[in-house]
Order: C-alpha cells, then sequence, then structure tokens
C-alpha cells in the first residue's frame, strides 16, 4: 500500500525515508554500447553524456539504465550552509516536470528539512538560486535581478536537462552554477543527495 509510511507514522511518530529500497530505472545513468537514434546527441562516441538526456528511452534496449542515481556535477561546495540551506525556485521556461519533482522534496517521504534545506519566498533570504526550464527571453532580466537581490555567500544550481543543456527545444542557462542536476526530470533521491553535498566542505 502506497501510503503505508502514513500509518506508521502516526503509530511511531514520524517516519522519512532513508534511501531507496526500490530505485527508479529512469532517471539514473544510462549504459550501453552501439548506435542510438538520440534526438539530442546525448551519446557520443557510445559515451552518455548525462547534461544532454532527456530519457526519452529511444536508444533503449541498446542503453538501458544501470539505477545509479548519482547523475548530478558538484563544480563548488560552500561550508557556510553546513547548517542551513536556503533555496529560491525559479522556472524561466519549464514543462513543470522539474517543478513537480522539486516539490517533493517537502514530503514526510524526503523531508529535506531534516538535512538544514529549506525553501524561501523571497531571494533577499536565499542561499541558492534554484533554476528549471530552457532559458526564455522574458525571464533573463528576472533571473539577473533574483541573483543581485541574494546575499553573499550564493549559489546556482541548474536542475534538469533543460536547465544544463537546452534539452530538446532550448538553450540552457548560461550561469556558472555550483551543481548541474541531471534528469528530465531529476528523481528527487538524486535532487536531495545533489543538495546536500554543496553543503559539505
Ligand atoms: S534516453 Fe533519449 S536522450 Fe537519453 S541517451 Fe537515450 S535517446 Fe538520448
Ligand atoms: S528537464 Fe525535462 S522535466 Fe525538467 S523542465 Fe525540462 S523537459 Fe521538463
Amino acid at each position: 500500500m502506497k501510503n503505508w509510511w502514513f500509518i506508521r507514522g502516526l503509530r511511531k511518530g514520524i517516519m522519512t525515508e532513508k534511501y531507496p529500497k526500490e530505485l527508479p530505472e529512469w532517471s539514473t545513468e544510462i549504459q550501453g554500447q552501439g548506435n542510438a537514434n538520440c534526438p539530442t546527441n546525448a551519446i557520443k562516441d557510445e559515451k552518455w553524456i548525462k547534461e544532454k538526456c532527456i530519457f526519452c528511452r529511444r536508444c533503449y534496449p541498446n542503453y538501458k539504465p544501470n539505477l545509479n542515481p548519482r547523475i548530478y556535477t558538484v563544480k563548488k561546495t560552500q561550508p557556510l550552509f553546513k547548517k542551513s540551506f536556503y533555496l529560491y525556485p525559479i522556472d524561466s521556461g519549464s514543462c513543470g516536470g522539474c517543478n513537480m519533482e522539486l516539490k517533493l522534496l517537502s514530503s514526510p517521504e524526503y523531508d529535506m528539512t531534516r538535512f538544514g534545506i529549506f525553501f524561501t519566498n523571497t531571494p533577499r533570504h536565499a542561499d541558492a538560486l534554484i533554476i528549471m526550464g530552457v532559458l526564455t527571453e522574458k525571464m533573463k532580466e528576472v533571473l539577473r535581478k533574483a541573483y543581485d537581490a541574494m546575499p553573499e555567500p550564493k549559489v546556482i544550481i541548474l536542475l534538469g536537462a533543460c536547465a544544463i543543456s537546452g534539452g530538446i527545444i532550448g538553450e540552457g542557462i548560461p550561469l556558472e552554477a555550483a551543481i548541474e542536476i541531471a534528469g528530465c526530470p531529476p528523481n528527487p533521491f538524486t535532487i536531495l543527495e545533489a543538495l546536500t553535498r554543496v553543503k559539505e566542505k
């Protein structure tokens, strides 16, 4: 029963997910060999490029998920965020998929607050700008204003293939990011683990 955690939570107190007992197949790392009809050129010389993959499965069965969910790249860490880390999510032109997965982090199942990670409604209180979607003309100025309003130190996080590489429909966000979280959309385990990494020394 899907909601069994809720009943156990009522009986025993708060229950949260420890680590996935069953990992989702997609979006995880993909491995394989041979030709692939990839719409985003995410396979080049038989090497999979996580930042470009939109998980359309056109390369299946030559390329299959290997169930490794760690499809993120941490380029910069900020030890000052170790105790509390406030995120300001911003949608620069998404389909809504990344937004839904990100929102799940505040559910009891994932509970990002146990790691000291919180959402804030204003960039003035934010440590990180978490950007979803391709770069759209009208959001360029909004992104700049949100970033300028944030106090130092601050980092940028790119969430999903659209923000990192433009995915299949556009142009990625041309800003230097502390973390790039691949996937289309990224699964919540991947997002949560990547966010905890940026807080490490
Ligand atoms: S799943 Fe789709 S986008 Fe990803 S490598 Fe395969 S064909 Fe390319
Ligand atoms: S990466 Fe995929 S899920 Fe996220 S906004 Fe782009 S198309 Fe939607």
